[in-house]
């Protein structure tokens, strides 16, 4: 048990991702919190060995791990799972345990862990955020997050328009409604030009982001290290 009273933040696995060919091979940032007596997975990503070791590094079993949390529901966060079919599964909204559903929403039971709804690289997708004797540390999902290849560029403007390609653009949204112009209502008209250069999901993804970088002080992101936030 964490004898500290502030809660402990420790990235297990630093989250990765890199395209070959068609394929992708990643898992994302899996991060272990205690508070409070409990031991709390945060995403459990999809790299089996590299878990169970950094899980046995620290003297722990997969039973002693009582909660996990999911960022979103893509299934290079998931995978792992089924290694924890003991403990509490949480999402931004409910929380499951056997058959008995309860609502999760703004902290995670029996904890200080803050939950935030933060929509845009998936349209349910939520970040937590905890504070640590250090400060208060974001744990994102793919609010941010890069590829192996990439540099992690850090100053406000850069992490604020960083394009995700898992989030579609305005001109492929564009491209798609192209069929439906003929019948151009004034409603369509105005929708369009709200929207100008920015897709809803882009500008979701745009405030989730300006969200975390308001509140924390450092940033563990789904696929990356984790960064100070500039001020
Ligand atoms: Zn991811």
């Amino acid at each position: 048990m964490n004898s500290s009273p502030w809660p402990k933040v420790e990235v297990l696995i630093e989250g990765y991702a890199s395209q070959k060919e068609k394929d992708w091979y990643a898992s994302p940032s899996t991060v272990l919190i205690s508070d409070n007596g409990h031991k709390i997975i945060v995403d459990p990503g999809a790299n089996k060995n590299q878990l169970l070791e950094a899980l046995q590094s620290r003297d722990l079993k997969t039973e002693d791990i009582d909660i996990v949390f999911l960022t979103h529901y893509h299934l290079d966060h998931i995978f792992n799972l089924r290694l924890f079919p003991q403990a509490t599964l949480c999402d931004g909204e409910a929380l499951i345990t056997d058959e008995k559903m309860s609502d999760c929403s703004g902290k995670i039971p029996g904890t200080s862990i803050q939950i935030l709804s933060t929509p845009g690289h998936d349209n349910k997708h939520w970040s937590l955020l905890v504070k640590t004797e250090k400060g208060i540390i974001a744990i994102a999902g793919d609010v941010f997050w890069w590829q192996d290849q990439e540099e992690q560029e850090i100053t406000l403007p850069l992490l604020l328009e960083k394009r995700d390609p898992f989030v579609q653009s305005e001109s492929q949204s564009e491209s798609q409604s192209e069929s439906q112009s003929e019948s151009q209502s004034e409603s369509q008209s105005e929708s369009q030009s709200e929207s100008q250069s920015e897709s809803q999901s882009e500008l979701e993804l745009r405030k989730s982001r300006q969200k975390l970088l308001d509140l924390a002080d450092f940033i563990i992101p789904g696929h990356g290290k984790m960064f100070p936030v500039p001020n």
